[in-house]
């Protein structure tokens, strides 16, 4: 019998008659023949609850706290979905990921998967069971309760399917990876085959239909992923190594971020060592910076600018206001209302054009590009969270991804 790990995100268990159409999606692949190893997300919106939860208690809450209460969201899901099984006639068991032996390191809140020992799930496989695991959660070697990040109980299934050698499904609450989040972009169209690289640009460029660990995971072992809807039987989006027709397609998608800020420090002086100082802080902090612009200097002095994932913003903002004073800055400004519209694409490399499309595809709008940053695969630019979603639907359009004629 071959195994196979299901994964149900929030919206697919927000309340307790979807958890029922959940147990009997996986019912129907047990009658299959298969064994079915299904990882859950909290019900609808439960993470964003229990953390504004923690914020009316306290404004610093400890990281290590927030995972003890995060986990409980899909320690919720399991049991209940387990129940629901059961009552299908379907013997099944939840565990937590502690329970189950998802090893992590100890980066609270952005913990890395280290290990996972099988035995349990194999036991319970043999004995007839469906197990279901609790998903985004692990334990460090100090017993110490761990999550994933957001989106992580995308990295639990597609980890566990590496570890037991089996397909993983993901069921969303979209029926496929399109060009460009559907809600936003009306006109995007459902891509059947994505390469893994394609996908972990776009997932670590916004695309929350996956998360973008979930994807390395899943290059690196080879596992077979699918994409689908949890409340349709329609063909979802499988990732592969390479999509077929990746040469005749210069771009695969379009993204938005709003998960990002914006710091700017002020006339700073120009000389060595000033960068080494600012993200020197940043390092020590545990802050990954992603975008940087530093102005032309005027008068020996210069302004820099860089972006930070929003949860590491106000850490950021603390780290920087030491910094200022020791590098004889002005002061510092800050933005939170910032967005990073990015278009994706592995035919990019070979392709001229594409930035200066983008650039006048956002002119044409009026929108303003406040930072640009290229590689190989991407185009990214930061422009106001107000202009975001029109900013990805000129973009879309203006490289003509959407659906064409034919298209069901
Ligand atoms: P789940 O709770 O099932 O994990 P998520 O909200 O994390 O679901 O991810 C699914 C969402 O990802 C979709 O509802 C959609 O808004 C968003 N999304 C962003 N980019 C894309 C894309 N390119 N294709 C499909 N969905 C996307
Ligand atoms: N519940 C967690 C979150 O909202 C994990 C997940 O849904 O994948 O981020
Ligand atoms: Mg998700």
């Amino acid at each position: 019998m071959a195994v196979v790990v299901h994964k149900y995100g929030g919206t697919s268990v927000a309340g307790p008659e979807r958890i029922r159409t959940v147990a009997r999606r996986v019912a129907r692949a047990r009658e299959a023949g298969d064994r079915v190893v299904v990882v859950v997300s909290a019900m609808g919106d439960t993470t964003d609850e229990l953390i504004a939860l923690a914020g009316r208690v306290t404004a610093n809450p400890p990281d290590r706290e927030l995972d003890m209460l995060m986990a409980t969201g899909e320690q919720i899901t399991a049991a209940l979905l387990a129940m629901a099984l059961g009552d299908l006639g379907v013997p099944a068991v939840s565990f937590t990921g502690s329970q189950v032996g998802i090893i992590t390191d100890s980066a609270h809140r952005k913990a890395k998967i280290l290990e996972i020992s099988t035995e349990k799930i194999a036991e319970e496989l043999a004995a007839g069971n469906v197990v279901v695991v609790a998903g985004f959660q692990g334990v460090d070697h100090r017993r110490n309760i761990t999550t994933l990040g957001r989106g992580g109980s995308d990295t639990t299934a597609v980890a566990l399917a590496a570890v037991l050698g089996a397909p993983c499904l993901i069921f969303t609450d979209v029926d496929g990876v399109y060009t460009a989040d559907p809600w936003i972009v009306p006109g995007a169209r459902k891509i059947g085959r994505i390469a893994y690289d394609e996908m972990l640009e776009m997932a670590s460029l916004g695309a929350k239909v996956l998360q973008a660990r979930a994807v390395e995971f899943a290059k690196k072992y080879g596992v077979r992923v699918e994409v689908r809807s949890s409340f349709s039987d329609a063909p979802g989006t499988v990732l592969t190594g390479e999509a077929d027709d990746m040469e005749d397609m210069v771009l695969r998608g379009v993204t938005v971020d709003r998960d990002e800020a914006k710091l700017t420090i002020l006339h700073v002086p120009d000389r060595p060592g000033i960068a080494a100082a600012i993200f020197g802080s940043m390092a020590e902090a545990n802050i990954n910076v992603d975008m940087i612009i530093q102005n032309v200097s005027a008068k020996g002095f210069t302004d820099v600018s860089f972006t930070v994932a929003r949860d590491d913003f106000r850490r950021a903002t603390a780290a920087l206001e030491e910094v200022v004073g020791r590098i004889g800055a002005a002061g510092m400004t800050s933005d939170e209302d910032i967005a990073k519209v990015s278009v994706v694409g592995v035919g990019m490399k070979s392709h001229r054009g594409v930035a200066s499309t983008m650039f006048s595809a956002l002119a044409r709008e009026g929108i303003n590009i406040e930072m640009i940053s290229t590689s190989e695969i991407k185009i990214s630019c930061v422009v106001e969270a107000k202009d975001a979603d029109r900013a990805a639907r000129a973009v879309h359009e203006a490289f003509g991804l959407g659906r064409r004629e034919g298209d069901a």
